[in-house]
């Protein structure tokens, strides 16, 4: 470390300059960060040995993915596939430490691929916000609903809000009155982006040109959680956030003998008992499904999404039935709340792309703008449908344990690892 550099250190850890100042002073991302590194080490007298620093561009985090950054971490990424989905084959990038999740999301994607693949539809593809506003009476509270309800003015805010963005469309707002306050979820499409920033903008329009003819509104928040964020909500389940997709197919009886090692109505009756009644008898919201939270999560730390945003996209309904005299079985997913983006956010970082690229759905679609977000949604739905017919099948076999132990467990003493 230079002279130079060990001094801003010093003024770091004595506080005479802030940690966070640090980029804008220098104008050299990397060395802000090797510097508030360095700082953080003394500091707190830990080492961070094991936490990269270099081969990592850290002026593409600036001012739009992380504050403050000291490194990296790793996640291996990890590929299932080929998965058939529409008829064509897409390698499914997985960034995951758990081990077997990969191994078996790729089992899953082989019987879909031995039985001619899978099908999906997208239902709905509007991102939500939803502001919270107060007034001195409910009745006024009302008026503005009816308001907003009336199509003429809807029109008219929908050209406001549609200012905000070339991409963002407003397509309804649905209200909810508790006493004084309402509640006006904003839903609109977003192109290819995951849209929370670009609704977020379209919804502050909105509210400042309502205030010309509501001067008593009181806006109390921009998102008053009847959006809902990173937060499970039965709206989000019934209503459906960002895209709404299902997908199915048919699994041909040999393929669940000989891939998945186990038969129809096994299946067919662990669904039943597990991801519909058991999650019933747990007063489950969304959780209809062994395990769509694994594969959305992976999927959506190798795209660049926002990994938060798990919460309601993993909500899924996971339908198995016997098809063909029993011999075969449907197998569906259907999955409200599906919320990616290929532009914005994390999806600009280098490796993030790569894995976009991999999909051959990187960046904004010039031709048709949102489609390559939807195809996105549609994979996350594939990848979640060969997951679940995996594990599904693993635990119908009884070999959920003896796999896990194979390859999620490793052989070296953990306890021997000791903390600095
Ligand atoms: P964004 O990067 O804020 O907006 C997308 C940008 O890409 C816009 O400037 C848009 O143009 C442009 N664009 C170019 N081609 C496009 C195309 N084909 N389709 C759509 N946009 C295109 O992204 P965002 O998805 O709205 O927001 C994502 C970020 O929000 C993530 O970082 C996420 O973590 C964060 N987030 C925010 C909140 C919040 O409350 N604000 C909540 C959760 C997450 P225009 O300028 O014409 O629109």
């Amino acid at each position: 470390m230079s002279e130079e550099d060990e001094e801003i250190v010093k003024s770091v850890v004595e506080g005479t300059t802030p940690s966070y100042s640090l980029e804008s002073k220098l104008g050299d991302c990397r060395r802000a960060a090797a510097i508030r590194r360095e700082a953080l080490q003394r500091t707190t007298g830990k080492s961070l040995a094991g936490l990269p620093l270099e081969g990592f561009d850290y002026e593409s985090i600036l001012g739009q993915c992380c504050e403050m950054p000291v490194g990296y971490v790793q996640i291996p990424v990890g590929i299932a596939g080929p998965l058939l989905l529409d008829e064509k084959e897409y390698s499914v990038p997985m960034a995951t430490t758990e081990g077997c999740l990969v191994a078996s999301a790729n089992r899953g994607c082989k019987a879909i691929h031995l039985s001619g693949g899978a099908a999906s539809v997208l239902m709905r593809d509007g991102m939500t916000r939803a502001p919270v506003v107060r007034f001195n009476s409910a009745k006024r509270a009302a008026e503005l609903k009816f308001f907003v309800e009336e199509p003429a003015n809807f029109d008219t805010l929908a050209m406001v809000f549609n200012r905000s963005s070339r991409f963002a469309r407003l397509q309804s707002i649905k209200c909810a009155v508790a006493g004084k306050n309402l509640y006006m979820r904003f839903t609109c499409g977003t192109g290819d982006a995951m849209g929370m920033n670009m609704v977020s903008k379209g919804v502050q329009n909105v509210l400042d040109f309502l205030q010309n003819d509501f001067p008593d509104m009181d806006v109390i928040g921009i998102s008053g959680n009847f959006c809902s964020d990173k937060k499970p909500a039965a709206v989000n389940w019934i209503e459906g956030r960002g895209k709404s997709v299902v997908c199915e197919a048919t699994i041909k009886g040999d393929v669940v003998r000989k891939v998945l090692k186990t038969n129809v109505a096994a299946l067919v009756e662990l669904n039943m008992l597990k991801n519909l009644t058991g999650s019933a008898m747990a007063g489950a919201l969304g959780g209809f499904n062994a395990h769509a939270s694994n594969i959305v999560s992976a999927v959506y730390i190798a795209t660049g999404q926002d990994p938060a945003q798990n919460v309601e996209s993993s909500h899924c309904i996971t339908m198995m039935e016997p098809i063909n005299d029993g011999m075969d079985l449907h197998v569906s997913v259907t999955m409200p709340c599906i919320e990616v983006g290929t532009v914005g956010g994390g999806t600009q970082l280098a490796s993030q792309a790569a894995c976009l690229n991999l999909l051959g759905v990187k960046g904004a679609d010039r031709e048709a703008p949102g489609s390559n977000s939807r195809t996105l949604a549609t994979i996350v739905a594939g990848a979640v449908l060969a997951g679940e017919l995996s594990l599904m099948s693993a635990l119908a076999a009884g070999q959920l344990v003896k796999s896990h132990m194979k390859y999620n467990r490793s052989s070296r003493d953990v306890s021997a690892v000791a903390s600095s």
